[in-house]
């Protein structure tokens, strides 16, 4: 296939060549063109219709199945051929969900088979061949898809009886599902770090678990990131009417020319987590300060306290708050105003950010 696309355009270019030079006489200076045309910029195209063809149909071709879940080939037509799933069927099946690998195929060498588990089955496409393949995986009854969604709410509600963190706990991201890992991925937090700071996967909530440590490190709270937009996003404890919620203090596990002086105040625990490596770093798990940590904010005698909440209405407005009642307090208080969430950006920016605020 890719042989004969490649001939083809060779006597093209050939063709193309030899016309030059019958319009323009062999004289002239387009026989060179019409040369390099042909030696240089034809095996250029076709290396690049070829790059552009096989990501095309990688990307394309998993979307087409997705949304189809009918048997293999109704997803086709009739006339379209698909690979044997005994070629491919074991290899999907052991990626996790949202995983994708590619493989040698039967038809030839190089890595030209490619797989996927997505989640509704496991895909296949090879690009020699030219050829998808898609086993959607059995739909359970309604009956049993109902027990199984009511069994996973009882254990959100369960969980959240108690600020004992669920368990067993799976620390080694590496076994985590995609998208969790993915997640922390995007904020700039490697395997090493998160198992520095203590996060983990709890299995049967199917959340990524932040726990909170007091300063005499005893677990005191944690919070639950999910991935199923079925189920809440967040877990946490539910506190009584005379409990706070209390302060995660992040660790300086990556430190960037640190300035353990200053205090930045953040909502989320990521962001606590990377302003951290830059100055001390403690999140509110919130918007709003509680009598209780604003005590603590003011016993920690901090040389300045930067808030420095989510850019949202949420954030803006309890930033708006927090500054003057932390200031009303005689606490040297400022607002760090920016377009992106802490986490989001790098540990030099957020240093330089950081800097900028302190010293004024
Ligand atoms: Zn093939």
């Amino acid at each position: 296939m890719i042989a004969l696309l490649l001939i083809a355009y060779l006597v093209i270019g050939l063709l193309v060549a030899k016309a030059f030079v019958y319009f323009d006489g062999p004289d002239a200076e387009s026989p060179g063109i019409a040369m390099f045309f042909c030696l240089f910029l034809w095996p250029i195209m076709v290396l690049l219709e070829l790059s552009a063809s096989s990501s095309a149909s990688w990307d394309g071709w998993a979307e087409r199945l997705a949304s189809s879940n009918g048997p293999t080939t109704a997803a086709f037509g009739k006339d379209t051929a698909m690979i044997d799933p005994a070629d491919w069927l074991e290899l999907a099946k052991a990626l996790p969900v949202g995983g994708k690998s590619s493989h040698v195929h039967n038809c030839g060498s190089g890595r030209k088979l490619l797989v996927e588990h997505k989640p509704n089955g496991y895909a296949a496409w090879c690009y020699r061949c030219g050829e998808p393949g898609f086993v959607p995986k059995a739909r359970p009854p309604l009956a049993e898809r109902i027990a199984a969604l009511k069994e996973r709410r009882d254990i959100d509600q369960k969980a959240v009886l108690t600020i004992k963190p669920p368990l067993p706990a799976v620390f080694d991201p590496r076994e985590w599902p995609l998208e969790a890992r993915v997640w922390l991925y995007k904020a700039g937090f490697d395997n090493d770090w998160i198992e520095d700071i203590g996060f983990y996967w709890h299995e049967r909530l199917k959340r990524v678990v932040m726990p909170v440590l007091s300063d005499l490190n005893k677990l005191v709270f944690w919070q639950a990131r999910g991935f199923d937009p079925a189920f809440a996003k967040y877990l946490s404890p539910e506190l009584g009417a005379d409990q706070h919620k209390p302060i995660y203090k992040a660790e300086p596990v990556r430190p960037v020319e640190r300035d353990a002086s200053v205090l930045c105040l953040t909502e989320d625990i990521l962001s606590a987590n990377k302003v951290g490596q830059v100055v001390t770093g403690w999140s509110l798990l919130g918007t709003k300060l509680n009598a209780l940590s604003e005590a603590e904010i003011a016993k920690f005698g901090a040389s300045k306290v930067l808030v420095w909440l989510d850019p949202d209405e949420a954030g803006v407005s309890g930033r708006r708050k927090i500054v003057p009642q932390l200031r009303a307090r005689g606490i040297d208080a400022k607002a760090v105003r920016a377009d992106l969430d802490p986490k989001l950006y790098p540990l030099e920016d957020i240093r330089r950010k950081l800097l900028v605020h302190s010293a004024t």
